[in-house]
């Protein structure tokens, strides 16, 4: 039993904070963010990338190349057999790094032992997900985000700034939540239009969000890591 592939990246150095990886793809996510720039891997019953094996045969071949493997997506959290895969990736010898935008609890308490390190995406204010991401639930996603923080598993938070999902006003507010929980190391992204977008935001809107010097500052003084990280 293992996880569906969807893609392969298999080399990496800046996903995986001081470790050379490659990243593994899940097939299917049950959140439709607007900026969603892997479409093709959200539909679960989609035609997978490789099979298991295959995977297998490619980490042998990297032993001593790679020091790490990316789970991402998709949403690795929807997969039912995450915990097994990850187990066997890390009898291997590579660190297990998570991508997720933490769609389930339980889940994310079965593999927490195996994490090395995580990026979590938190998307706009728990109180509004529901309203900004097609089939997320804020209350989900947070409760995720609080089993992170009390497992010190090493923890990067990164909000995607797409005027759709977040306002200026929510996003300093969702920084002091995030402050107050204890998070240490916070990456703002921007926002890249893809080629499968209808409706996107103006250049002016996205941009806004980097030329607010003051709330950059505010925000930058509440965490000991502050990324910001344009396209
Ligand atoms: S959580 Fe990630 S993969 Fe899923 S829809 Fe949003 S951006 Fe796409």
């Amino acid at each position: 039993m293992s996880v569906i592939i969807g893609g392969i990246e298999s080399f990496t150095t800046v996903d995986f904070p001081g470790k050379l990886a490659a990243v593994l793809f899940c097939l299917g996510c049950p959140l439709r963010c607007p900026y969603c720039h892997n479409p093709e891997l959200q539909d679960f019953k989609a035609k997978p990338f490789i099979s298991w094996q295959t995977f297998i045969e490619f980490l042998d071949s990297r032993k001593n190349l790679l020091d790490g493997i990316i789970f991402s997506g998709g949403e690795p959290l929807a997969q039912p057999d995450l915990y097994e895969s990850m187990k066997t990736v890390k009898e291997k010898g590579f660190s297990i790094g998570l991508h997720t935008s933490g769609v389930n609890p339980e889940r994310l308490k079965q593999v927490l032992p195996l994490l090395d390190w995580v990026g979590f995406d938190v998307k706009t204010l728990f109180d509004v997900y529901e309203q900004r991401i097609p089939h997320a639930m804020g209350r989900t996603v947070e409760n995720c985000l609080d089993l992170l923080i009390d497992s010190n598993v090493e923890l990067e938070v990164r909000t995607t700034l797409d005027p759709r999902v977040i306002s200026k006003q929510e996003l300093k507010e969702l920084s002091s939540i995030l402050y107050d929980k204890g998070v240490k190391t916070y990456a703002l992204q921007e926002y890249r239009s893809h080629r499968f977008e209808q409706n996107p935001p103006s250049f002016q809107e996205c941009k806004a969000f980097f030329t607010d010097n003051a709330l950059l500052s505010e925000i930058k003084s509440l965490f000991k890591n502050f990324i910001i990280r344009r396209a």
